[in-house]
């Protein structure tokens, strides 16, 4: 009786022990979704989102009028290039199924939200692009998407009427995420009119791979591009701000180390 006592106390122990451990493991992944529903919220929630891509964009047309007078003497073909994700389709939904799944990036998730085609444009974005094709600006779309993504995001762009939404305008990322080569390479046929991106490495190669010291010092020194030539587009939900700033560039982490490192990132009096 006093053996069969004891082993019922002991597995009464494993089976708590087993369920806090439990605990800690499913504390640990809310933590990883958590931090990153304010920022999904405030893209599909807030008007100030829109507002910022209305001006974004309304500010965009006032540029490309300018540029094209001041350009008109040169005799090369026009053109605007653009990122695509964040800048001119908005994955918000993608962000908000991690956030139900409890799940950080994963390639199979992403591509499964691309290949729905489902995206919708950031506000402004089509019209603006609309706008600059009808003054006869070639649309260049210069995006980290994988190339095994062509097709899905041709598709889900011709269906929101996007214009140039084709593979001769379409350069996608290859064998290097950084951005410069294929700026050159549009460069070298058409006059750049403006830059369009959510993301610094969007609109030059200093920000690439850079820390947020780096980062602040570069836009600092590029303050006159911003609204001239290079419209950014807010995107709180994720970026090089927070890969190579907030967890310098270390894919490896955790989700308890990448919060540590958000943490310890905070500034505070
Ligand atoms: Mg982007």
């Amino acid at each position: 009786m006093k053996k069969i006592t004891i082993l019922f106390i002991l597995g009464l122990t494993i089976i708590i022990g087993c369920k806090s451990q439990k605990n800690i493991h499913a504390k640990n992944k809310i933590d990883q979704v958590e931090y990153s529903v304010g920022a999904v919220l405030w893209q599909q929630s807030s008007a100030e989102y829109r507002a910022l891509c209305y001006q974004a964009f309304n500010l965009a047309k006032l540029q490309l009028d300018k540029a094209l007078k001041d350009w008109e003497h040169v005799n090369k073909p026009k053109a605007i290039i653009t990122d695509i994700d964040e800048t001119v389709l908005d994955n918000s939904p993608y962000s908000g199924k991690q956030i139900v799944l409890n799940e950080e990036f994963t390639e199979a998730r992403w591509t499964n939200w691309v290949e729905r085609k489902e995206a919708k444009s950031v506000p402004g974005a089509l019209d603006f692009l609309t706008y600059a094709n009808q003054r006869g600006v070639a649309i260049f779309y210069i995006s980290n998407r994988s190339v095994s993504h062509t097709d899905a995001t041709l598709a889900n762009m011709k269906a929101l009427g996007f214009p140039n939404a084709d593979k001769a305008h379409l350069l996608l990322m290859d064998k290097s995420s950084g951005k410069e080569m294929r700026r050159a390479k549009v460069q070298a046929s058409h006059q750049i009119l403006l830059l369009l991106g959510d993301n610094l490495s969007d609109f030059d190669d200093v920000f690439e791979n850079s820390g947020t010291e780096s980062r602040h010092k570069s836009a600092d020194q590029l303050q006159l591009a911003f609204g001239t030539k290079f419209i950014v587009l807010p995107n709180p939900m994720y970026g090089d701000w927070e890969i190579n700033g907030i967890y310098e560039g270390n894919y490896q982490l955790n989700a308890q180390e990448k919060k540590a490192m958000r943490l310890k990132k905070v500034k505070h009096y």
